[in-house]
């Protein structure tokens, strides 16, 4: 370990952020708060603690490094641990969801930025930290924006503690860092925090966009890899995909097409990087290209800031990305594929021009590009924001609306959440937090869901409550090949129930499982099997997490299928809708006239009440996870909302 890390010690010294070294750290002891821009590759995340810890700032707490990816908080880790000459979990560890290294001695801690909210849970003036290094800012994640407020407020609270007298309390640091950042409103967020630019090398680097637009952006990224294979001068490439599905198929592609190449071009080794990998097929990507053969790398876009990936000279933009880590539908894990804005395409193009000169391959025309908005819209103004209510509430905060944002939400958008936080039990009368509230908190998935689980203890179906959570966590479960409507169709069939698709998706999971998630069975009936292997994935999650939250994951309902129906409605209440005397559906709140989406298990039946987990609206406002309830559930599910209504 010492021989690695005596090695290590040049490659340190050689970045571009060492000669910034003393300044940063005087800065640093000065300020209270400092904003570092700095080019992808500087050193910023690796070497900026480090200095930190030799600088001896961690003398009265562990410095903390939060990261939007979990992937890029466990590589940072251990690349660092490395460079120490220790191994991971003591000096310096990392924590994520399931997942925590770190003990008593750690000194320097890669975390996401959900982990450190929930620390904040346990220990509000986070005392048990030094420094709070915010990473990848510009990213603005839901998760960030409400840290920023946080550990400024924490910040402040402590800087007068102090001033009082209090013993054994210490200042607090913050450290806002970004490749690319607004850096003057994040200095004027920050206190008018001191901006330091470290400057990187940077070599130009040409675009080449496309002149149609590309229908399948994983066929065109293929026929690039091997165009610059074949015509240009040695250097890697590096791919931008969407997600892992995505990332495995064009590499089986890669490989496949490998096979028909004459010999004298050297052999393309596609390397993939994605979360759901062991670390050692990842460290690949950081070793030297054998001779006479070229690196592709498959990534998504956690190569665009997060994790540098040395020798690559071209770049293909496939133009989008899966925004990040979090599921609108239920706050787990993200599955929506969005056009990326023009910073992260430039960005992308950046990575070719590290080392030399470079080349970047947009597989999308020069007007999609002009099309594209500036920045990435944080995500603060653009979701539900009962979380982030529930968050700061159980951190302390107790009126959300004069909370210090950094890009303020809208009052209605806060208003509704509080109102729906309330209905589901979380906030009493006069907005405070309940103990359910609290519990509440501390789930990994968002309020309605997390009030499903702590329902489906009372009603004993946590089980079931469990799986259908698990398959809601996908897209669509059916395939539908436009060359085989009939077919899929009646294949569907037999999983119906007839009350709705909430059973329905149950009863897939059945047949999954009784044939051990055979694909010769998902093909004929069509079944996506990927998705399905997904479903699996968040079920041991959520079974894990329930575990911990003390609940017993395996209490079943058996065959008592209603009272799962019922547990979802005290989750799911607000989504009632009642038939009308014209064969339409009324929405309980808010009376909006809501369509049964085609693709629902509930479509064209009339049943007198309904509630669902969807709304979009396409030409109309269809509702998606549709299934029958009675009118009569209602004020049992949620006594406070329709209690107050009828009076
Ligand atoms: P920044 O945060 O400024 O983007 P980093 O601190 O992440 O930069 O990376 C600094 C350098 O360390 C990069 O040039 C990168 O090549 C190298 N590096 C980072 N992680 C690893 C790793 N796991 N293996 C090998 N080299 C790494
Ligand atoms: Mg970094």
């Amino acid at each position: 370990l010492r021989q690695k890390a005596r090695e290590l010690a040049k490659h340190r010294k050689q970045l571009p952020i060492f000669s910034a070294r003393e300044t940063i750290i005087k800065e640093v002891k000065d300020n209270a708060c400092v904003i570092i821009v700095g080019e992808t590759g500087s050193g910023k995340t690796t070497q900026i603690p480090q200095y930190f810890m030799e600088a001896g700032l961690s003398a009265h707490g562990t410095i903390a490094v939060t990261q939007p990816r979990r992937v890029a908080a466990i590589n940072l880790a251990k690349r660092v641990a490395q460079e120490v000459g220790t191994t991971i979990g003591n000096q310096v560890g990392y924590s994520i969801r399931f997942d925590d290294t770190s003990s008593k001695g750690t000194k320097i801690k890669y975390m996401t930025d959900g982990i450190m909210l929930r620390e904040l849970l346990s220990d509000r003036l986070l005392l048990n930290y030094s420094v709070i290094v915010l990473d990848e800012a510009h990213e603005r994640t839901l998760r960030t924006d409400i840290l920023f407020g946080m550990v400024k407020s924490i910040q402040k609270q402590r800087a007068e503690m102090i001033e009082q007298g209090k013993k054994g309390i210490e200042p607090l640091k913050i450290v806002v860092m970004s490749a690319t950042l607004d850096a003057e409103k994040f200095s004027a967020y920050f206190y008018n925090a001191k901006i330091m630019y470290i400057s990187g090398r940077m070599y130009p680097v040409k675009v080449l966009n496309t002149i149609e637009p590309q229908s399948d952006y994983v066929d065109a990224a293929l026929v690039t890899a091997f165009q610059i294979h074949q015509e240009e001068t040695a250097g890697d490439i590096l791919i931008f995909l969407t997600g892992q599905e995505e990332i495995e198929n064009l590499e089986k592609l890669i490989e496949e097409y490998s096979v028909d190449l004459p010999t004298r071009f050297g052999k393309l080794i596609p390397c993939p990087i994605f979360a759901a990998q062991d670390s050692a097929t990842q460290q690949k990507i950081f070793e030297p290209t054998p001779a006479g053969c070229r690196k592709v790398i498959l990534a998504t876009n956690i190569a665009e800031t997060s994790i540098t990936i040395p020798n690559i000279r071209y770049v293909v933009d496939t133009g989008c990305h899966k925004s990040r880590g979090y599921n609108a539908k239920i706050g787990i894990e993200s599955l929506l594929i969005e056009p990326i804005s023009k910073s992260s395409a430039r960005q992308r193009m950046g990575r070719a021009g590290r080392e030399a000169p470079g080349l970047c391959f947009r597989l999308y025309t020069e007007d999609s590009f002009e099309q594209l908005e500036e920045d990435t819209v944080p995500e603060i103004k653009r979701c539900n924001l009962a979380s982030a209510i529930l968050a700061l509430k159980a951190s302390g905060v107790e009126d959300v609306t004069k909370f210090d944002y950094m890009d303020r939400p809208s009052k209605s958008g806060l208003l509704k959440s509080m109102e729906q936080l309330y209905a589901l039990g979380a906030l009493d009368d006069k907005g405070d937090l309940t103990e359910m509230g609290k519990k509440m908190a501390g789930f990994p998935v968002d309020p309605p869901y997390a009030k499903v689980l702590l329902q489906s203890e009372v009603m004993e179906c946590t089980k079931e409550a469990i799986e259908i959570i698990a398959l809601l966590s996908v897209d669509t479960i059916f395939t539908f090949p436009s060359n085989k409507r009939e077919e899929a169709n009646e294949a569907r069939q037999k999983f119906l129930s007839l009350d709705g698709d909430h059973l329905s998706l149950l009863n897939v999971l059945r047949g999954y499982e009784s044939v051990k998630g055979d694909r010769d069975w998902c093909r004929e009936n069509f079944i996506n099997g990927r998705h399905m292997r997904h479903v699996l994935e968040v079920r041991k999650q959520l079974i894990e997490f329930s575990e911990r939250a003390g609940i017993n994951p395996r209490t079943s309902c058996g065959h008592d299928y209603e009272i799962v129906l019922k547990c979802f409605l005290a989750g799911f209440f607000q989504n009632a809708a009642l038939l009308q005397p014209d064969s339409t559906y009324k929405a309980v709140v808010g009376g909006l006239t809501v369509n049964i989406h085609p693709s629902s298990a509930m479509f064209g039946k009339k049943r007198a009440a309904i509630m669902y987990n969807e709304l979009v609206f396409t030409t109309k406002h269809y509702i998606r996870g549709v299934s029958a309830i009675e009118a009569s559930w209602l004020a049992q599910a949620a006594p406070k909302y329709f209690g107050q209504r009828q009076a």
